[in-house]
């Protein structure tokens, strides 16, 4: 009963469910269990089987990530390490070479420059705004590249519809890592990605409680990642599917009041006399303002900012803040704050990390659902309390 000219509220609660409903129940039951009977004429492929990613469980998610991103066909994995490894280990082989943008999420680049080289895969890391570089990185034996939705932790939108035609022209696939945008934010399908991967354990489910991980593509593609995927074993167990599955049918909602509450927070600390900077795309005085105008459906729920002050005076703000969770994930219903430097960007050198534009006081804040004149008010009463 799936209808294609539904909104998206409407696909997050119907889209992939199950007709008629199991046993009447408004929600997919967990189907806990790893034996069911099985026929003669059954394929290997569907013998029913968590690791076969073939139960309920599984399909009602898949159905319902296809269609609230418009893609043909979509996959649940165990994280999401597990949905990039597959994708990179299903749809890569020795010999091939991979373009990428530098300023991958950490596990993604451990993953591309010192696993997949001993595999004979090598990566060469360009800059997402300069298609000159792509050029010049370009090798015959390139056949992806692979891209961030929205850089982390200075949040900017790169060239991404370059990056799309540059994939075409060159006959390359086109992957991009979609967790900060999330569905309601940019659907890739809709721009000509083939491929789109997401930690499902941030936005998609939302509640800071489950590790998820999902891919989403042309059909031809996830069929050969599923292959991938049945071997490689990084498969959603039931129950954590189960969990997903209920997170996710609220995204709208949560994804709509965190684009909200981000941009009411950038708005109050772009004009507080301790910030030096603050990055965000929502933001006028932001270089990915137009871009993020054009392809997003709002500027996502991150945003990072610098004090005069540096390090001593991010940290001081950190300890004094009482709403914010000093955590460095995202997507959950309550915010958090991180210092990078410290945390998710801690393996890189300082050299490095200025190079990046990663500076010792920047923080980097998720949003969450609460209330903003609240998170506001937490935030201006730290920010007031800072001694020089
Ligand atoms: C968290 C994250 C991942 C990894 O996801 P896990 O679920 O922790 O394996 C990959 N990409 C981005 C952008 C992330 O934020």
């Amino acid at each position: 009963m799936d209808d294609s000219s539904w909104g998206m509220e409407t696909r997050l609660i119907h889209a992939g469910e199950p007709k008629p409903r199991i046993h009447g129940s408004a929600i997919v039951p967990v189907f806990q269990g790893n034996v069911y009977e099985v026929s003669d004429e059954m394929a290997y492929g569907d013998i029913p089987y968590p690791r076969l990613s073939n139960l309920p469980n599984h399909q009602v998610l898949h159905g319902k990530l296809a269609a609230i991103s418009g893609a043909e066909a979509a996959l649940v994995t165990s994280s999401g390490m597990s949905a990039i490894s597959t994708v990179m280990l299903a749809l890569l082989e020795k010999g091939n070479h991979v373009l990428a943008q530098s300023t991958l999420y950490g596990g993604t680049h451990g993953l591309a420059q010192k696993h997949l080289p001993s595999l004979g895969i090598e990566t060469s890391l360009v800059d997402l705004d300069s298609p000159k570089e792509w050029k010049e990185a370009l090798r015959p034996e390139t056949t992806m590249f692979y891209v961030e939705t929205l850089t982390n932790p200075l949040i900017h939108v790169g060239d991404l519809e370059a990056m799309v035609a540059f994939c075409r022209q060159h006959d390359l696939l086109a992957v991009i890592d979609n967790t900060f945008g999330s569905p309601v934010n940019f659907r890739p399908a809709e721009w000509g990605f083939d491929i789109e991967v997401h930690s499902a354990s941030k936005y998609l489910n939302g509640h800071s409680d489950l590790i998820a991980g999902a891919i989403m593509g042309k059909r031809g593609l996830l069929e050969k990642v599923k292959h991938g995927l049945d071997y490689f074993g990084g498969s959603l167990d039931p129950h954590a599917c189960f969990m997903l599955h209920r997170g996710l049918r609220t995204l709208s909602l949560r994804v709509k009041t965190q684009n909200e509450n981000a941009l009411h927070l950038a708005t109050f600390l772009e004009q507080h006399s301790q910030v030096e900077r603050v990055h965000y795309p929502g933001l006028k005085s932001s270089p990915s303002y137009e871009r993020a105008r054009k392809l997003l459906g709002g500027g996502g729920g991150v945003l990072s900012f610098e004090l005069h002050g540096g390090r001593q005076a991010a940290n001081q703000l950190l300890d004094h803040l009482d709403l914010f969770v000093n955590g460095p994930s995202l997507g959950g219903v309550e915010s958090l704050v991180t210092r990078p430097a410290a945390t998710s960007h801690a393996g890189m050198s300082p050299e490095e990390r200025a190079k990046a534009g990663i500076s010792d006081g920047l923080i980097r804040v998720a949003v969450g659902i609460e209330c903003a004149t609240d998170l506001i008010r937490d935030l201006e009463r730290g920010l007031d309390a800072l001694t020089d």
